[in-house]
């Protein structure tokens, strides 16, 4: 039987702390009577440097409740950075976590499944939303069009409709502490370690308390950091437009040549209109080549592990 912990980031919850944990905690005792999980698995809660009375709620519930365990983040550090302190804190005291936020919009029913496809040898299982009614329009919308433009930036590792909710065993999570980065966007550094993996379906309810902690700027930020943090084409894409611009100034070379040709030119005129747009080309050319070093030097600075090893074959225990 596996100790599961369940870890979830909790920023300025007070309104919904109590009653999420009431609802864990009715799961962890159904989970235990079904011998699904060990009597001594537990909640992980993250304050992620709270305002309000959540950590003082965390730590009245863990007086109170054997299954409650928490730990404080000095500031404010992000959902991202909150979900990793979580991970990186139980990885060392369960078999295997599940990430879920603290206002659990995500379906409860879906953690057994999850557990179940452990049992059948997945890693890592991902909660996939297959409903969002319950989120805004808007929302959904931008939210289609961000796995839309991660696609075409070449992020290749995104599960579509997939959030944070997930299920990682503790060799995965060994090999995900090797990741160093700061710019942290875990929907794509999961996929990256290779483990076999399922998806289980996700229904998304509405908030039965409190309200959204991601701002606007927060969610700008996840999504840039979902595309800057895996591709390297925006930077290269300065090349393609150098040569768009060198390509421009070759037809206006032959524009130029027929216009004095024709004498229909302005004197001055020629040498001005293929400058701008041959120096043009040839300063958007040098630009790229300066961002395909520093692309180079920022995938060189994150120094992610160059492989994952997933399976050994071999009698030495110490290989
Ligand atoms: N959260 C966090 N730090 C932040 C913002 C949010 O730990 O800076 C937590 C929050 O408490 C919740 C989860 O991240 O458990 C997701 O936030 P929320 O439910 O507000 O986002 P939404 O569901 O509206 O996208
Ligand atoms: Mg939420």
């Amino acid at each position: 039987m596996i100790k599961l912990a369940i870890v979830s980031p909790c920023y300025n919850e007070e309104a919904v702390l109590l009653q999420s944990t009431t609802r864990l905690t009715s799961l962890i005792e159904e989970l235990i009577d079904k011998k699904k999980i060990a009597q001594n698995s537990f909640i992980l809660y993250v304050n992620d440097g709270s305002k309000d009375n959540t950590w003082s709620l965390i730590s009245q519930l863990h007086q109170t409740n054997k299954y409650v365990k928490g730990i404080s983040l000095g500031q404010n550090s992000g959902h991202q950075n909150a979900i990793m302190a979580g991970m990186m804190t139980a990885k060392d005291l369960a078999d295997a976590i599940i990430t879920i936020d603290c206002d659990l919009q995500d379906d409860l029913t879906a953690i057994e499944r999850m557990i179940d496809a452990y049992a059948e040898g997945y890693d890592v299982v991902y909660g996939v939303k297959k409903s969002r009614q319950a989120d805004p329009l808007l929302k959904r919308l931008t939210a289609v069009a961000f796995y839309k433009l991660q696609k075409q930036m070449g992020v290749k590792t995104i599960i579509y409709n997939h959030a944070d909710f997930r299920f990682i065993s503790r060799r995965a999570l060994e090999q995900l502490s090797l990741y160093q980065e700061r710019n942290l966007y875990l929907r794509g550094i999961i996929p990256l370690l290779g483990f076999p993996s399922a998806t289980v379906d996700d229904v998304i309810s509405e908030r039965t308390a409190g309200v959204s902690k991601y701002t606007l700027k927060k969610m700008l930020g996840l999504a840039l950091d979902g595309i800057t943090s895996f591709s390297v084409k925006p930077i290269h894409a300065i090349i393609y437009l150098s040569i768009t611009f060198i390509a421009i100034s070759l037809l206006i070379a032959i524009y130029v040549i027929y216009s004095l040709i024709s004498g229909l030119a302005e004197h001055g005129w020629a040498s001005i209109m293929l400058s701008i747009w041959f120096v043009g080309g040839i300063i958007l050319l040098s630009i790229g080549v300066v961002g395909i070093y520093v692309g180079k030097i920022y995938t060189e600075v994150k120094r992610r592990p160059r492989y994952n090893i997933e399976k050994i074959l071999s009698d030495d225990q110490n290989i």
